[in-house]
């Protein structure tokens, strides 16, 4: 049986780090750190989403404004909004939800925002930073937005002194906010790292030499415990609603569990770490830009 990687204990103890250093530097330096954020359309998931960061900000002390614009604004205003954030010295980061309307490019929406408040680390500047680093602690250390799914990714492994170094890590998925950048990471941890999606031929076999499986798909019961090896460490990355209401993620749990050696449950693994991530990377940055140090 498999031991369970809390992602909500591992997220309160960062959250309780994060709302720490934001009472310094407010009453320290008279600092209040902001993050902005913009959501186009009446996309439920979305608005679900941007209430809870809105909330997991208030609760570390960060302030939010949100934008709420209607699903008919027009590409240039919205650029033109984040324009505005850019240039406003007293917001730290800027996080515009996705998906965006089919009229909007996300990727001029991305590349529009400062790389200094690229909170969500989707920038090219600074996924090219991420993609040029020789090592993790530099990287971590000059405060460049890593991308938050796969940074909480690996402050799990962390937390857990699960080592990447010398592993095989296999990641099902290839995505720009999830498996690549969580291939680049865990290479910078020394990990050997093959990625794995829809075309790959046998990806059966090539799970099987998984220390690390990571499955980020959105596919329910993509993996289930007779493909992974004995003692693999789980990473569960999807969030799939059954048929039942309930979320799950790509992993078969029950059957998984009886497997690895450690596991992300969906609900409650690597979700909750998704928006802690972001209020490191709010923190990191503001304290960049102001030129704070470390605090
Ligand atoms: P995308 O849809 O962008 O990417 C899915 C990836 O899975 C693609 O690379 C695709 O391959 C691959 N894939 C799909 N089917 C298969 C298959 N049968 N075999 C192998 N690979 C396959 O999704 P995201 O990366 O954005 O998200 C992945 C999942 O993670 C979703 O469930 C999402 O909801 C969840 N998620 C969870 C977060 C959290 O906070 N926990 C945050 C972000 C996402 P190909 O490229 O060939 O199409």
């Amino acid at each position: 049986m498999s031991e369970i990687i809390d992602g909500k204990l591992v997220s309160a103890k960062i959250r309780s780090e994060i709302k720490q250093k934001t009472e310094v530097l407010r009453k320290e330096k008279s600092v209040r750190l902001r993050l902005a954020t913009i959501l186009v359309g009446e996309n439920p998931a979305s608005k679900i989403y941007i209430k809870n960061k809105i909330n997991s900000c208030i609760e570390v002390g960060i302030e939010s404004e949100h934008i709420d614009l209607p699903g008919a604004t027009t590409e240039n205003e919205l650029l033109l909004i984040i324009d505005r954030l850019n240039n406003d010295p007293d917001t730290d980061g800027i996080l515009v939800q996705l998906p965006l309307p089919l009229h909007i490019s996300p990727d001029k929406v991305i590349e529009k925002i400062s790389p200094s408040k690229d909170v969500d680390g989707f920038h090219p500047y600074n996924q090219g930073i991420l993609l040029t680093s020789k090592d993790y602690e530099s990287l971590i250390a000059s405060k460049i937005p890593v991308p938050c799914t796969p940074f909480g990714c690996m402050k799990l492994l962390e937390y857990y002194n699960i080592d990447p170094s010398g592993k095989r890590a296999v990641i099902i998925g290839r995505s720009n906010i999830v498996g690549k950048p969580l291939a680049l990471l865990l290479l910078l941890r020394n990990a050997t790292v093959t990625i794995c999606h829809s075309k790959t031929k046998d990806a059966a076999s090539v799970i099987k030499e998984g220390d690390i499986v990571v499955c980020a798909t959105g596919k329910k019961g993509i993996l289930a415990g007779d493909m992974i090896k004995d003692g693999a460490v789980v990473l569960d990355v999807g969030i799939n609603r059954g048929e039942d209401g309930k979320i799950y993620g790509d992993a078969d749990f029950e059957s998984t569990s009886r497997k690895a050696s450690f596991i992300t449950p969906v609900p409650g693994g690597v979700g909750p770490m998704t928006i802690t991530m972001l209020l490191y990377n709010t923190l990191m940055l503001g304290l960049k830009r102001r030129s704070l140090g470390n605090v």
